[in-house]
């Protein structure tokens, strides 16, 4: 009885401390699994895994999802299909450009802390619609929405770089996507101490692989 009442104690005091929730999975077990089932999609060897009515079953009593995709809306773009995986596994934020306004820092976030997520994917893609807009109205003067705000930066940091602007303007985005987030005050401390890792890539439309960015 009174090792009963010691153990509830320190599971007490440990909720108490360890506000956030334990890893579904460690970011490196994740990240590994994302890439596997990118692997099997891209060879056209899809197991289309947890996607049976006992697996949603399963995960309408509680989800643990192991990896969070930050991707865009583009309808060639779907995370859950491109990484071969199915219900409760894959917590997705999908926005036009892929980028990190407050609402989806808070969105990752909640993955993170209340779901046990360690890895983040920021996922651009080659000839993004929404960074072809940005790329193409850079010059104009005026109010433009929220969304061409969020890419405006990686326009600009992508200027004047050898190459294609809208791949370059791509890549920038992730980039800077990645930093921001890495550097939110919600995210940040679990960045700096190694137990959470958010990584960019670039999907291609033709192959269906991901470029993992280096830092
Ligand atoms: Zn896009």
């Amino acid at each position: 009885m009174l090792l009963a009442i010691a153990a509830l104690s320190i599971a007490t005091t440990r909720a108490v401390i360890a506000a956030v929730h334990e890893p579904t999975i460690s970011a490196e077990q994740a990240l590994k699994l994302l890439l596997e089932g990118n692997q099997r999609f891209v060879a056209g060897k899809l197991e289309h895994p947890n996607q049976t009515p006992a697996r949603r079953a399963e995960v309408a009593k509680g989800q643990h999802p192991f990896a969070s995709v930050l991707a865009c809306s583009d309808s060639r773009t779907p995370p859950e299909i491109i990484f071969d995986r199915g219900l409760g596994v894959l917590f997705t934020v999908r926005v036009a450009g892929n980028v990190a306004d407050q609402v989806v820092i808070e969105s990752l976030d909640y993955s993170v802390t209340h779901l046990g997520v360690r890895v983040v994917m920021v996922l651009g893609h080659r000839r993004c619609g929404a960074v072809i807009a940005a790329v193409e109205g850079h010059e104009e003067e005026g109010d433009v929405g929220p969304m061409l705000s969020e890419l405006k930066p990686a326009v600009a940091a992508s200027r004047g770089m050898p190459g294609d602007p809208v791949e370059n303007a791509v890549r920038e985005n992730v980039k800077l996507v990645v930093k921001n987030l890495a550097t939110s005050t919600e995210l940040s401390a679990m960045v700096n101490s190694g137990e959470l890792k958010i990584v960019g890539g670039i999907y291609d439309l033709e192959t269906g692989t991901i470029e993992l960015l280096k830092d």
